[in-house]
Parts: C-alpha cells; structure tokens; sequence
C-alpha cells in the first residue's frame, strides 16, 4: 500500500475536470489490474509549469498573462498535446486534460504521453500583433521544458497554423537554426503535413465506419445529426456525405439546421464560407437545445465538452453516440445512455484522428522526409482500425463500456512500460 505524502490537503490542480479525469482513472483500475505503485505514479502530473507573460499591448501599456503547461507522462516519450488561449484555462483544466493525452496516445500505441497547456486570455479581444506578442513571449519562457525530444505542443482552442508558426520561429530563433519538430499543427510550408487539418474529422468517419461494421449496420443506410459545423464537424459532415449516408442536421453556435431527406453539406459549407455561420441558411432551423434531439441513427458531437448531460441524455433519439468533441458526454448522461443501451465511441478513441497525424508530421520533420496525402490517410486508418479493435476487445471480453474499454487499453500500455522501467531510483 502506497502512502499518499501529501494527504489530506488538496493540490494545486485539484479542480472539478481534473477529479472527473482522477474519476475515470480510478473507475478503470480495477478492471487494468496494474501495480499500485504504477498507479499511483500515474495518478498526477509530472511536472506542471505556472508562468506570468508580461506582454506589451497596442496603447503601450504592459499586461501580465497566467501561463501553464502541465506533462503527465513521459514513461513512453516526449509528452504531446494542445495550447490554449481561453479566459477558462487554469492548472486543473491542464492537468485533466494532459491525463486524457496519455491515454489517447499510449491507446494509439504512439510513443508519447500526454501534455496540455494555454493561456489565461480572452484571444478575442487580443490583435494580431498582440497575439503574437503573447505567443513568442510564452514560447520563449516555456523553452526550458519543451523540446522535440521532451514536450510537443500543437494547436487547441483558439490556437492555430499561426500560432504554431510563431512558436517554431522563436524556438528556432533561440536555438540558431530551424526546428520545425518542435509543434505540430504548422503552416505546409514550414514543416506541417498535409491532410492534418482535415485528420481529426476523417478520423471520426473511419472510427464509425469500423463501428458500424461491427454493429452490423450499413453506413449509407443510416442518417446522421452532427453538432458543430468547425474542424471536427464540418469534415466528418462532409466525409459522411461522400460516402453516401444522410446528414439529416448539422448545428454551429447559431443554431440546427434540419432536413430529414438529407442537407447539402457541400452548399452548406460554401453557405458558412460566405456568411461566417449557418446563421440564416434557408431550412427548418431549431435551437441547439432542441437539435440534440432530432430523429437519427447517428449523433455526432463535434462542438465542445458537456454538451450531453444528466438533463438531456433522456430525450436523445438515436442509436449511437459519436464523441467527435472532447469531453461532451458527462459522467451522469454516460450512465444514462449505458441504461438506454446506446452505446457511445468516446473521445480519447473517435478523435484521436488529430494527435495521430500530429505524430506522422513530427516524424516527417524528424527524418525530413515527406509523405503524400494517400500514405497518410492510409496509416491512419491502419492505426485507428488497430485502437478500435483492441477498445471492442476489452469491451466485449470484460462486459464494459466502450469509454472504460478506451481508458483501461490505454492505462494498460503506459503501466506496461512503467513496470518495465520502475520507479527511478
Ligand atoms: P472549431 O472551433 O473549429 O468548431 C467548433 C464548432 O462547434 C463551431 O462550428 C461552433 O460554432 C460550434 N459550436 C460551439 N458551441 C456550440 C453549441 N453549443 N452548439 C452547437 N454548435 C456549437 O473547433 P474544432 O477544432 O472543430 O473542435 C471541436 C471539438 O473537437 C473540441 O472539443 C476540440 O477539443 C475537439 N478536438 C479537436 C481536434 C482538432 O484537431 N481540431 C482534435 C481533437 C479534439
């Protein structure tokens, strides 16, 4: 039995997400049957950095940021995971969210744990100049602890191909020589792969393809309903409609747009590239509160986390749950569903499409050698194919939910190699 040193008082990143990541964990450990020191080894971060940016705005003045970057794990490799500027971001959210990177990653059998970090800003407020001010400043103070071979950043809330480019600049800056292995998510034209911003949508497709063969249904039989209409959604809304299936609804932050005889998601994109949202698109329009609950044998939540909650999970009207989002089923709706025996593919597998190539581009940069959109797309869905087979496995061969299945999977492999190691010294 392992003491806990620190106990009964709370850590720094004892917040709610983080106990609901600390949750999940300890409800898998029974069925991962690992070491106790190994488990106890994984139930924190390793290492969790709080920064303050000075940076100095448009009118002059200079503003302090709270910065953080949290690694979980780094049993397997260097930790990976996104940057993100939200006025929400805080230790807990980090430390949660680097958690579920190590099961993500280690289920997808890459050779990295999981990391995450961001900025306490409201990015909307923020010019670009002042942007990049705020990125270069948090690049350069975070150096120390990241690296190719130590912490991979990549983009995630309100972070982009920019923002990654100005991290690789001001690293590379520093260290007197181009380092594009040092984020993932970058421009092509400084070392960023192509297909790996249509990867975490076409990743959602090929992982419900693979469900539905298991399920024994037929894909261009069944009508989807897709909530968010960005990155995720609009790429799995467009994949779903060339492969011939209905996408019956889609929905952004303006709201549904309905039609049971099939939308047209190539005018629907052309209609968002004109207008900015789905607002106004001629078709029956619902609130997002009553779009979860449209008629479908699908439902794909690619919007953002608690979408499906204790309050709605009842009022669902579909036969499968797909988390293109993470984190969009709390744990009350997942028990819900579980007794409404709708079964639901969860987030640390279904969009693990997006880390997946993030991990072929640092390889292409590492060995500066490039690959073409099909070899990728085809190495994806090799991976994605592999993660879904083992998660049925362990499903089926424990009688456990396809989430529990997806974290004990991963647990596993990061304990293996833990055990394989020990605990330094
Ligand atoms: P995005 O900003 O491109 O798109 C989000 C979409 O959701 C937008 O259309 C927005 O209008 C819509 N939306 C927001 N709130 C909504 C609501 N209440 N109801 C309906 N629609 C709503 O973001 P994204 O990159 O597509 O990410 C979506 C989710 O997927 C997030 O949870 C993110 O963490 C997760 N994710 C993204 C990636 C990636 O590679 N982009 C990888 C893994 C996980």
């Amino acid at each position: 039995m392992v003491e806990l040193a620190h106990a009964p008082q709370a850590l720094e990143w004892d917040t709610p997400l983080y106990a609901q990541a600390r949750a999940q964990l300890e409800h898998a450990l029974p069925h991962a049957a690992i070491s106790e020191h190994v488990a106890e080894r994984l139930r924190y971060p390793e290492r969790a950095v709080i920064l303050t940016l000075p940076v100095r705005m448009d009118d002059g003045t200079v503003r302090s940021f709270p910065a953080y970057r949290v690694q979980h794990s780094s049993v397997l490799g260097p930790t990976k995971g996104g940057v993100r500027y939200d006025e929400g971001v805080n230790l807990g959210e980090c430390a949660a969210l680097a958690m579920w990177m190590t099961w993500k990653c280690a289920l997808l059998r890459l050779p990295y744990g999981g990391a995450k970090g961001g900025v306490r800003c409201n990015p909307r407020t923020l010019s670009q100049a002042e942007l990049s001010r705020l990125t270069r400043r948090f690049t350069s103070d975070l150096a120390p602890f990241i690296g190719p071979e130590i912490d991979v950043p990549a983009p995630d809330i309100a972070t982009n191909e920019q923002t990654m480019a100005w991290m690789m600049d001001t690293y590379s800056a520093q260290k007197g020589y181009a380092v594009p292995e040092i984020v993932t998510g970058k421009p092509i034209s400084i070392g960023g792969s192509v297909f790996r911003s249509e990867a975490t949508g076409a990743g959602v497709v090929m992982v419900i393809e693979r469900a539905c063969e298991r399920l024994g249904l037929s894909l261009p039989d069944l009508r989807f309903v897709v909530q968010g209409f960005g990155n995720v959604g609009g790429v799995a809304a467009t994949e779903l409609h060339e492969l011939g299936a209905a996408v019956v609804g889609v929905a952004d932050i303006s709201g549904g747009v309905v039609d049971q005889g099939g939308l047209d998601v190539p005018a629907l994109h052309e209609y968002v590239r004109e207008h900015g949202s789905l607002e106004g698109f001629p078709a029956r329009r619902l609130s997002n509160g009553q779009f979860l609950e449209v008629d479908c044998e699908v439902l794909v939540l690619a919007a953002r986390e608690d979408q499906v909650t204790e309050a709605n999970a009842g009022a669902l009207n579909c036969h499968l749950v797909v988390e293109g989002a993470n984190g969009p089923t709390s744990v009350a709706a997942d028990a819900i569903l579980a007794d409404r025996k709708i079964p639901v593919l969860p987030d640390v597998l279904t969009n693990a499409g997006g880390v997946t190539v993030s991990y072929f581009e640092w390889v292409q940069d590492l060995s500066r050698l490039f690959w073409d959109r099909a070899e990728i797309r085809l190495r994806l869905a090799e991976k994605l194919a592999d993660a879904f087979d083992r998660v049925w496995a362990v499903s089926e061969g424990d009688g456990i939910s396809l989430r529990s299945a997806a974290l004990i999977a991963g647990i596993r492999d990061v304990a293996a190699a833990l055990e394989a190691r020990g605990i330094y010294p």
